[in-house]
């Protein structure tokens, strides 16, 4: 037993992971708030157990080369709220801690009170990466094609002028992407795009549709440590416009958790792995997400619904 312990973390190495943090001490809005409290209690526990805190570019290409990103993190901050600016920015600065800051470039660019200012923004670029995060914030999946075009040149104009570099990376407003989304911004040139669904970084990890977690409220990041992106393979979901007819993939056990958002979990039976489940759930939520889960494995797929809004709305 020793020596099969001793060989299996070479097959057992976890997942690095990437957290994502929105507003800091901002009671206002609970959802999206971390009080500086819960995140000093996350960065004593990292430091406590040796995690090391990277970009998130490193993190990635890391994991692609094979090495084990087991005990590594990174930190992301959307928005670019003045509250990150104010309440987390010096303690990420007191523990050295590099970040990736995504910046709603409308909300700085008109000085809207919430939102950072170019110059705080340039503050924070000494300390960390500083990338994109659209111009309008925008619900991507309900813009034409053009109209992401057109909403993405004008934030990285507006960035570039002001950053003095242009980005490479692209986080989702709202983290809502489908295919027809990523593959508009992959176009555009961006190298690195960060979805909002939980999950791990490995070897397998795909640099234009990076999971990350979202850490809000009272969080107990050790619980978070242990969450692994599941080896799915031939993911398929057929839907009729707002209904989801037929989920199916290909995953590493006898039975699997699915989960549909205002529909529940349900195990599913697999054979050899392939499973088919017909749920014919139609959408209830704009935003909604299909999770497969076998203990602590997870895989998660966005699944927005079929709307169209005016986009001189956005403007
Ligand atoms: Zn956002």
């Amino acid at each position: 037993m020793r020596i099969i312990f001793f060989f299996l973390p070479f097959f057992l190495w976890a997942d690095g992971h990437i957290f994502l943090y929105h507003r800091f001490d901002d009671f206002r809005h609970l959802y999206t708030n971390t009080s500086t409290k819960e995140l000093l209690k996350n960065f004593k526990y990292l430091k406590e157990h040796n995690y090391k805190v990277v970009n998130s570019k490193t993190l990635l290409k890391m994991a692609k080369e094979g090495k084990n990103v087991d005990k590594y993190v990174s930190f992301q901050i959307d928005d670019s709220f003045k509250s990150f600016y104010k309440n987390g920015f010096p303690l990420f600065k007191k523990f050295h801690y590099p970040f990736t800051l995504f910046v709603y470039v409308k909300g700085t660019d008109k000085h809207f009170g919430d939102f950072m200012t170019w110059k705080m923004v340039r503050e924070v670029k000494k300390y960390g990466d500083v990338q994109l995060h659209s111009y309008a914030h925008p619900h991507l999946t309900t813009l034409t094609n053009e109209e992401i075009i057109k909403d993405t040149k004008k934030a990285f104009n507006l960035f570039t002028k002001n950053i003095g570099y242009s980005p490479d990376s692209y986080a989702y407003p709202y983290g809502e992407y489908d295919k027809r989304v990523q593959k508009v911004l992959v176009n555009f040139g961006f190298k690195y795009i960060y979805n909002q669904n939980e999950g791990g970084i490995n070897k397998n990890s795909s640099f234009i549709d990076v999971p990350r977690i979202a850490l809000t409220g009272d969080v107990d990041i050790s619980k978070r440590l242990n969450i692994k992106e599941m080896d799915v393979k031939n993911f398929k979901l057929i839907r009729d416009k707002n209904k989801i007819l037929k989920i199916s993939a290909i995953v590493p056990y006898k039975k699997v958790e699915v989960y549909i958002t205002k529909l529940g979990w349900k195990w599913i039976r697999t054979k050899n792995g392939y499973f088919e489940y017909t749920p014919n759930f139609t959408l209830k939520n704009f935003r909604n997400r299909v999770i497969l889960r076998y203990n602590n494995e997870i895989y998660i797929k966005m699944v927005t619904k079929v709307k169209r809004v005016n986009y001189k709305e956005l403007q």
